[in-house]
């Protein structure tokens, strides 16, 4: 039964890669005041976290209010024309601030900061820091440079950093769910992508640092954490001997160690049985059958993958350099079906009206989806990025109005396909994390079930950091809706 209209994807939804989050308040005396806004992915919220850190080492601490900050940073995303000029219009509400309060420091950090580099001083004259991913530690320095008047630019990306030794500061959090920052950058190049020029070279973190922030975390009351990286699949670590702990046991020889991602989430899995991992991105070139194999070993790895498929098309799929083609991907899917079953979730990232996508080859993305039926999807109208490979080779040449049609395509499939699947779920019992109250009603409580999706049901007795068996008996395309229930099925 479907109990409300279809409404999963709205525009938040659909644009979920630039929704906007704001650093919380500290309360705290005698410390400068940094107001840290971040846009776009997973990603860069946890890289606002890292930053937090290394700015609370230098004596600042957060604000939620730009109105009593000392400092503001923009976290920033280039992925689509859209999130910069958000950025854009943001800085021109900062720049009335700034007339009121000369002294106030203003910076741009991240992916956009990376692409424009020393233009956007020239561009934005507002800013006074331009900082790129690999720069964070360097902030401190930063500020006091531009405090002194003058602008100071740090945008090398290096090949090392991966921050493993900083704690992050957990922002927005509801205590329960945290990331976990596995690897950072991309050696991929699709060629719509700038992450790979923005966020350089591919390195994976040290593994036992992974470990222990996830066993930090679950001593500190959180009870899942999702593992992060733009191609999570991909991720490898390498030792030479003397680096490993004893007390850590993998060791493949007796000069080197290796690990890969299937056994990095066994790691994590072992923390403990309480403590839910989740990942995300996979890459559909790189997910494995032993990534498959460890996910179903484990019943606290989440039964969820997120496999940006782009397109349903292989001359398209070619041109976008995914290198996969459609019935590689469909192979992948069936494989996840075989070992993790019909109820694993699975959800993907499409573009539409990428550079010479026919009527014909649009078809196909929308085949895909009636094959795969995906629980979730984000979805976006091709934008050129500037430096691309496909900006350089190919012309953008499909309209905006035919992008936007076929955008509205592909959100219609999935709209049916969400509530397809959420139905699936009726009459069944989830096992449900409780992340907190429910957003329309303080007598209920929402967390999700393994396959990600929100459910909500009477509060009773049961508090935040429980795990409950909840029944479901309704749901609309967005929400399950059920009763906590004592008795769990064998
Ligand atoms: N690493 C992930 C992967 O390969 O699936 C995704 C990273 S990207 C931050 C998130 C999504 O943004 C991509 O999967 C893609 O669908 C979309 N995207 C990237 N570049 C784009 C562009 N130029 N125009 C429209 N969407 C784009
Ligand atoms: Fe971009 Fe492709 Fe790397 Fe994802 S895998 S970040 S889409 S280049």
């Amino acid at each position: 039964m479907i109990t409300s209209t279809l409404k999963i994807l709205s525009e938040t939804d659909k644009e979920a890669c630039e929704i906007v989050k704001v650093s919380e308040e500290e309360l705290t005396v005698d410390k400068k005041r940094l107001f840290i806004e971040s846009y776009g992915c997973q990603m860069n919220f946890s890289d606002s976290e890292i930053v937090a850190a290394v700015m609370r080492n230098a004596d600042f601490a957060t604000t939620s209010s730009e109105d009593g900050a000392d400092v503001i940073f923009l976290n920033t995303c280039a992925i689509r024309d859209n999130a910069e000029q958000k950025v854009r219009n943001r800085l021109q509400q900062l720049n009335n601030l700034k007339k009121k309060r000369p002294g106030l420091v203003i910076g741009v950090l991240g992916c956009m900061a990376e692409r424009l580099k020393t233009k956007l001083l020239e561009e934005e004259k507002m800013v006074d820091i331009v900082a790129g991913p690999d720069a964070y530690r360097d902030l401190p320095r930063l500020v006091e440079e531009a405090e002194t008047g003058q602008k100071a630019v740090n945008v090398f990306l290096s090949r090392e950093e991966t921050y493993a030794d900083i704690s992050p500061i957990r922002l927005n959090s509801n205590g329960i769910t945290a990331y976990i920052s596995i690897m950072r950058g991309c050696d991929n190049m699709c060629s719509f992508c700038v992450v790979p020029y923005t966020r350089g070279r591919e390195r994976s973190r040290d593994p036992f640092s992974i470990v222990e922030e996830a066993r930090q975390l679950f001593a500190e009351g959180y009870r899942e954490v999702t593992l992060l990286g733009q191609n999570v699949d991909s991720y490898k670590w390498k030792s030479e001997k003397g680096k490993i702990k004893p007390q850590d046991e993998i060791v493949e020889n007796e000069n080197v160690t290796t690990v890969n991602f299937a056994q990095l989430l066994e790691m994590v899995a072992l923390v403990s049985p309480d403590l839910r991992v989740r990942f995300s991105t996979s890459h559909p070139k790189d997910i494995t059958d032993d990534v498959l194999w460890t996910m179903k070993k484990y019943e606290n790895i989440c039964k969820y993958i997120h496999l940006p498929a782009q397109s349903g098309n292989s001359r398209v799929l070619k041109l976008m350099n995914r290198t996969y083609d459609r019935e590689w991907y469909v192979q992948k899917i069936d494989r996840i079906r075989e070992i993790l079953g019909e109820e694993c979730g699975i959800s993907t990232d499409m573009i539409t009206g990428f550079c010479t996508e026919t009527e014909e080859e649009h078809q196909d993305t929308l085949t895909l989806m009636e094959y795969v039926k995906y629980d979730y999807a984000y979805m976006f109208a091709y934008s050129e990025r500037p430096g691309t490979p496909a900006a350089k080779k190919y012309k953008d040449d499909i309209p905006e109005d035919i992008k936007k049609r076929r955008l509205q395509e592909v959100i219609a499939v999935q709209l049916k396909h969400s509530a397809e699947r959420n139905q699936l779920a009726l009459g069944k019992v989830h096992k449900v994390l409780v992340e907190g109250p429910s957003k329309r009603s303080d007598a209920d409580l929402c967390g999700r079930n393994d396959q990600n999706k929100v459910v909500v049901f009477p509060r009773e007795h049961y508090k935040k950091g429980d795990y409950v068996h909840v029944l479901v008996t309704e749901c609309s395309s967005a929400t399950l809706i059920g009763k906590v229930v004592e008795e769990v099925p064998a």
